[in-house]
């Protein structure tokens, strides 16, 4: 299977402002690489201020009539858009495999993921209906509406250059707000394809534009008078930062963060179950997801069992450009990265863990110049040590050791991060125990990647989230909307008479 041909060409990556792709005129642009291969595959423009203020204004002018429209009639343009997202979910995934990397059958998930949250926003009658009481005193009732801001922003991360961005924009134009997006520039392809089918469903022109960019983009937005709200997902210092100066300017602000997941394996969980999740969740996506288990924590005598059936496990990896189908592990997203992730791995080994498999190095017949890390298996490794600590976002499972259920508990809690963790046992007392005590958002039992679906919201705690709601579901509902309380009489219905008192029910 290759890349589609439009895929291929070497073009500028643009915008997509009022219902149009734009050539970018800001001079600045970067190149796009297919990690697999390490060539740049086209160039993508970074916008300049003046290219953001259009598409705020583009996105300004279409919010009243489509805030206007009747949920339902947004809800089918939602519905035409599923479909073709349906039809066209093959293209997307070739999209990002060519850009991301990430195996194809592992990209074909991704857009299913973000496709859900779509069938979710298509409820949009339901989900904005409110609340009502009649006769709240002696003619008078009072209801609440949830109204959406206005023009609304993403800014989303590399590592899924579909979902993400669907975690935000399906709810927050079902919502009735128009939306900016700014993807991130490393992978930046889809977020046209996904414009241009919004276009084919019937989307009015400017309710959905996308604006390529880096930093400059970002303040631009972060900045705008007319930007209600910012959805963020990236690295945790990015996201403090978007969050701190979103809030400055008045935003309504979440802003998801970084990860350190920890899986817990008791030691009478099924031991193959637990090889099985520890290498889908450590090496899927080559490691580069947020909800990626990167520590083990091995409690009793499950290290001794557990860590050389990891290590044949890592080394027999099948590690490939992830179009071919029988791939497991794709490449990572830059050289840079690879560099930073094998230096971490360096670094690892020079503080003393123990470094059962090392993946640097590692080649692709046919692929030589590909971003490619081998999965890479430490053992004993302890808190202070920085592959503990920082986020290493690659193909690298830090192995942990703990004596028993409560030092693994302490240590997930004690960590800056808590988007996901995982608990694999058997005895229902403890995984009850587990869920309750552990200060993490998304919490799997026997599940090691916990992603929750469309309508339960997904979001950290810690570190890995800043904002008061999760992403979609009810949660991003909320988000995307403010509420009005709206009290009402009638005349007929009046009482006599000024009121100085407090009012209350009669
Ligand atoms: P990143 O923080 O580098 O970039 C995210 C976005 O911020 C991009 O659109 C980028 O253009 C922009 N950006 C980068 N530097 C900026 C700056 N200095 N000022 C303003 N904007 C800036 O993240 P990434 O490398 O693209 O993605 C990986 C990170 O995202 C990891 O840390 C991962 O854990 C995190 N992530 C978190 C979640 C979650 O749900 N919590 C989900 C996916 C990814």
């Amino acid at each position: 299977m290759g890349a589609p041909e439009a895929f291929t060409a070497t073009a500028e990556i643009g915008h997509y402002i009022d219902g149009r792709k734009v050539a970018s005129t800001s001079g600045r642009r970067q190149p796009v690489f297919n990690p697999a291969t390490g060539a740049v595959a086209r160039q993508v423009a970074l916008a300049s201020q003046a290219e953001v203020n259009t598409a705020v204004a583009a996105a300004q002018a279409a919010f009243p009539a489509w805030a206007d429209t009747p949920p339902l009639k947004r809800a089918r343009v939602l519905n035409k858009f599923l479909q073709l997202l349906i039809e066209e979910r093959d293209t997307l995934a070739a999209m990002l495999t060519a850009e991301h990397g990430k195996v194809f059958t592992d990209a074909q998930g991704e857009v299913t993921r973000g496709i859900e949250i779509v069938e979710f926003a298509c409820g949009a009658p339901q989900l904005l209906k409110s609340a009502f009481t009649d006769q709240i005193g002696t003619g008078i009732d009072n209801w609440v509406l949830r109204q959406p801001l206005g023009v609304v922003a993403g800014i989303t991360p590399f590592n899924f250059p579909v979902m993400v961005p669907m975690w935000m924009f399906p709810v927050a134009i079902a919502c009735g707000n128009s939306f900016v997006l700014k993807p991130s520039e490393r992978d930046p392809s889809a977020s046209l394809f996904i414009a241009e089918l919004f276009k084919r469903a019937g989307l009015p022109d400017g309710v959905f534009n996308v604006v390529q960019g880096d930093k400059l983009a970002v303040d631009a937005l972060l900045e705008h008078p007319d930007v209600k709200a910012i959805s963020f997902v990236g690295s945790t210092p990015i996201a403090h930062y978007i969050y701190e100066t979103g809030a400055r300017h008045g935003k309504r602000v979440q802003a998801l963060g970084g990860a350190k997941n920890h899986m817990v394996v008791m030691p009478d969980a099924d031991l193959e179950q637990s090889v099985d999740a520890l290498i889908g969740a450590a090496y899927g996506s080559a490691g580069e997801r947020c909800m990626a288990i990167s520590v083990a924590v091995l409690v009793g005598d499950v290290a001794d069992k557990i860590v050389p059936k990891l290590a044949e496990r890592a080394r027999s990896l099948k590690i490939k450009n992830g179009m071919e189908l029988d791939a497991e592990m794709g490449p990572v997203i830059t050289a840079a990265a690879q560099e930073r992730i094998e230096g971490l791995i360096a670094k690892g080994a020079q503080e003393g863990a123990e470094l059962v498999v090392d993946g640097r190095g590692h080649r692709v017949a046919g692929h030589e110049k590909g971003f490619f890390i081998g999965g890479t298996l430490f053992d004993r490794v302890t808190p202070e040590m920085t592959i503990y600590r920082e986020e290493i976002f690659g193909p690298v499972l830090c192995c942990v050791r703990v004596p028993d259920f409560a030092a693994a508990v302490a240590l997930v809690n004690a960590n800056e991060f808590g988007n996901g963790v995982a608990c694999f046992t058997r005895d229902g007392h403890v995984a009850r125990e587990f869920a309750r005590r552990i200060e993490v958002g998304m919490v799997g039992i026997n599940v090691p990647i916990p992603v929750p679906m469309a309508w339960h919201g997904f979001g950290g705690w810690k570190k890995s989230l800043f904002g008061d709601t999760h992403a979609y579901g009810e949660e991003g509902v909320r988000f995307y909307t403010r509420q009005k309380s709206i009290m009402q009489r009638w005349p007929e219905s009046t009482g006599k008479g000024a009121e100085f008192a407090m009012p209350t029910a009669k």
